[in-house]
């Protein structure tokens, strides 16, 4: 009988993705610190361990969805961590975004027990992770990738492999800081067509079929009531958390800083999403944005 997989980390993403895996039968054994998340997977199925210790003992996978670099170092590299205690056959998927140092140090602790790991965090929002659509961008050998892809297949439908230990992270960050400066200036437009009187349902719905078409304006748009689906239309709950986007966007300038590559667009993007917090909407869905660019009368 194949070992159980280990899931840590049952938030807005990584609880339905649990469940998905225990649709697709895999044996899940899971944990989170936060008991209203615990409860939550309880519910779709996921049988939630007491401890870390107890959800991974004798797994075959462990897969992790934690909110940055520090809980999933924590996680796999302290004493009394997640590599001390698997077998040296085990495989580790995190998916977590992270700093892509963070994910290269752990990989190499990995590799030097003899366990494989790959970086996979993923792309598609709560929505993918929930209808198990969520795209998957991998960086690690191709060995560990083919170890991972049944239970990848459980919960997304695309898999990118991009290279080495830490490659999966590097397009990530690529990604959501192209997705930032989307979201901002979308929010920017429909805001100034709103100044002007227009409706910005039927201007969502012109640039949707436009050259100014993108995530932002069909499936996460940032203007209330446009689309019943958005975060938007629910006080901006259950999304991408802004304080999530601004911490991508520090790393993307991070690994600018890193490389002498030149984001400018990024960089901006990073300030508007933190003026976002400090007016009180970290925990807001990222779209929550919009707020900065509306009229005060
Ligand atoms: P979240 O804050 O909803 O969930 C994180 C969970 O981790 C929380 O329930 C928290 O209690 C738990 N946790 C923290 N430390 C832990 C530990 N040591 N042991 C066990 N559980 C622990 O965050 P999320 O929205 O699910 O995002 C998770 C990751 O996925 C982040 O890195 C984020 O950047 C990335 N991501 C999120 C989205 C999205 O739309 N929400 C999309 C793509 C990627």
């Amino acid at each position: 009988m194949s070992k159980h997989i280990a899931f840590i980390g049952l938030g807005n993403m990584g609880g339905p993705m649990a469940a998905n895996l225990v649709k697709a039968g895999h044996q899940v054994k899971a944990f989170d610190l936060s008991q209203p998340a615990c409860q939550v997977a309880r519910e779709h199925g996921v049988e939630v361990a007491v401890s870390v210790a107890e959800a991974t003992e004798g797994a075959g996978t462990v897969i992790s969805m934690l909110p940055a670099s520090k809980h999933v170092e924590s996680l796999y590299l302290s004493e009394d961590g997640v590599l001390a205690l698997l077998a040296a056959d085990a495989l580790v998927i995190d998916c977590s975004t992270i700093a892509p140092a963070s994910a290269q140090k752990v990989a190499q602790v990995a590799r030097t027990k003899g366990i494989h790991m790959i970086d996979a965090p993923v792309s598609g929002g709560t929505a993918g992770a929930a209808a198990a659509t969520l795209t998957f961008i991998v960086g690690g050998p191709v060995e560990s990738l083919e170890l991972a892809r049944p239970a990848l297949q459980a919960m997304g439908k695309n898999i990118f492999h991009m290279g080495d230990a830490g490659a999966g992270q590097v397009a990530k960050l690529c990604n959501n800081m192209a997705l930032a400066v989307i979201m901002g200036v979308t929010a920017e437009a429909i805001s100034l067509g709103v100044a002007h009187g227009l409706d910005p349902k039927v201007l969502s719905q012109m640039m949707a079929v436009s050259t100014g078409r993108s995530w932002a304006t069909e499936i996460c748009n940032p203007w209330p009531d446009v689309l019943e689906s958005a975060p938007a239309s629910r006080g901006y709950s259950c999304g991408f958390g802004n304080d999530l986007m601004l911490k991508d966007l520090g790393l993307a300038v991070e690994a600018a800083i890193g490389s002498h590559a030149t984001i400018p667009l990024g960089e901006l993007a990073r300030n508007l999403y933190a003026m976002n917090r400090n007016q009180g909407r970290g925990g807001l869905d990222f779209s929550s944005v919009v707020k900065l660019f509306l009229k005060q009368d």
